[in-house]
């Protein structure tokens, strides 16, 4: 598959597996047991200029492409998914709308030093009663003066609690339904901002999930992202991209469960021979292989359709579906291949088995992500 890349992207592609493997995966494993932040993780990955990859060298970042994007998620994902997940959601989608909808100044506040490493981003729209149906949402924004205040509460929050500025979407007016939604810059200590929940999750968990609570949290009227009433627009549209990263995401899991399965058939033994030479261990294997390549092959095209500069929405929902379906099916065929020890926390793929399952789930659940595809085949 490799032959579908460029020179110069076969060797970003072995930058990013040397780092992953030398920098992160020695650890990994010790990552998702302490369940916290990876904050050496977050700082490599910001030494090595990943944290803005995606972002113009003018604003701190490495003028990536998103090829560079979805190839650096899916080496780091192959060895450590939790750490990725922290460059997806602060790099490829927080940071992003900051800089797709950031006044020059905004820029230069956050964008600059965020794409630099030296802070971070989050990204708050879900809440309780406003999951799929984002636009439902009932946090409120107040004019007071040249200020906004902020009353309500936010959900499911990828690193909420660690990040410096937080992009949280409110309504300006109930009545006005998804047009009244808004988007506005959150520093950190801002006083009425306070972090409730910390998610005890099944997987990802060297990112923290939090609920954030805002008590009249008052903000400078220029901290407005975007144009006051159009923040549905920046909400959705930093979803794009951010499913080509999910997919790759997903697509590291798979091809990291793969990698191990392979390497096991061929040198566990059982009536007197390997595994590999049983043929349903390796139809089992054909078909692990061929789900990832078929995915990778399709986000592939949402990726060059990204670079190309056209409209990516569809295919990026239609990589999204197949790679976090594909990682499901493979995590659980290579559990199999193992067998009993699969099953244990001595081996990473109880953790491979665990994070593949929120790749179906955010970033738009697989629903909201068929629903997007059925539209722009059927309407
Ligand atoms: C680890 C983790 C990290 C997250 N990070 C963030 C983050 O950084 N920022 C953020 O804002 N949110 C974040 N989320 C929230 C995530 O995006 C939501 O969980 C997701 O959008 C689904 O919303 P929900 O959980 O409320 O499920 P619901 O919307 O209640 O959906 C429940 C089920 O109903 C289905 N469903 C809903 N509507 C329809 C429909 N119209 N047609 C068919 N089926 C439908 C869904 O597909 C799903 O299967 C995170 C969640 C998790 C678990």
């Amino acid at each position: 598959m490799d032959v579908l890349l460029s020179e110069e992207e076969r060797m970003f592609k072995k930058l990013m597996r040397d780092f992953a493997e030398k920098e992160l995966e020695p650890y990994a494993t010790e990552v998702d047991r302490r369940d916290e932040f990876n904050w050496d993780g977050f700082r490599k990955m910001g030494a090595m200029g990943l944290m803005g990859l995606h972002i113009p060298e003018k604003y701190g970042g490495q003028g990536g492409s998103y090829m560079n994007l979805y190839i650096a998620m899916e080496e780091i994902s192959r060895v450590c998914a939790s750490t990725a997940l922290t460059l997806s959601n602060g790099c490829c989608l927080a940071l992003r709308i900051i800089y797709d909808y950031g006044t020059e100044e905004q820029r230069q506040r956050y964008v600059v030093p965020a794409a630099r490493g030296e802070k971070l981003c989050c990204y708050a729209l879900t809440e309780r009663e406003a999951g799929s149906d984002a636009s439902s949402l009932r946090t409120t924004a107040t004019h007071i003066g040249n200020d906004w205040v902020l009353n309500g509460s936010k959900l499911f929050i990828t690193n909420g609690n660690v990040a410096d500025t937080i992009i949280v979407w409110a309504t300006v007016d109930k009545s006005l339904g998804s047009r009244g939604i808004t988007a506005f810059l959150v520093e950190k200590g801002t006083p009425g901002l306070s972090v409730g929940k910390i998610e005890n999750k099944l997987g990802m968990r060297g990112s923290p999930t939090v609920e954030l609570l805002f008590d009249d949290c008052r903000i400078p009227g220029e901290n407005v992202l975007g144009e006051v009433r159009k923040g549905l627009r920046s909400a959705l549209s930093g979803l794009d991209g951010g499913r080509i990263s999910i997919a790759g995401q997903a697509i590291g899991i798979a091809q990291a469960a793969l990698d191990t399965s392979i390497a096991y058939a061929k040198e566990r033994k059982q009536f007197g021979q390997t595994l590999a030479e049983f043929q349903a261990i390796q139809f089992m294997i054909v078909d692990m292989k061929n789900a990832i390549d078929s995915a990778r092959l399709v986000t592939y095209g949402a990726v060059r359709t990204a670079d190309a500069g056209k409209h990516f929405t569809r295919e990026a929902a239609q990589a999204k579906i197949l790679a976090s379906e594909a990682v499901m099916d493979v995590t659980r065929k290579a559990m199999q291949i193992y067998g009993g020890y699969s099953y244990t926390k001595d081996l990473p793929l109880e953790r491979y088995y665990r994070e593949a399952k929120i790749t179906e789930i955010y970033e738009g659940t697989n629903e909201i992500c068929r629903i997007v595809v059925a539209r722009s085949l059927l309407t």
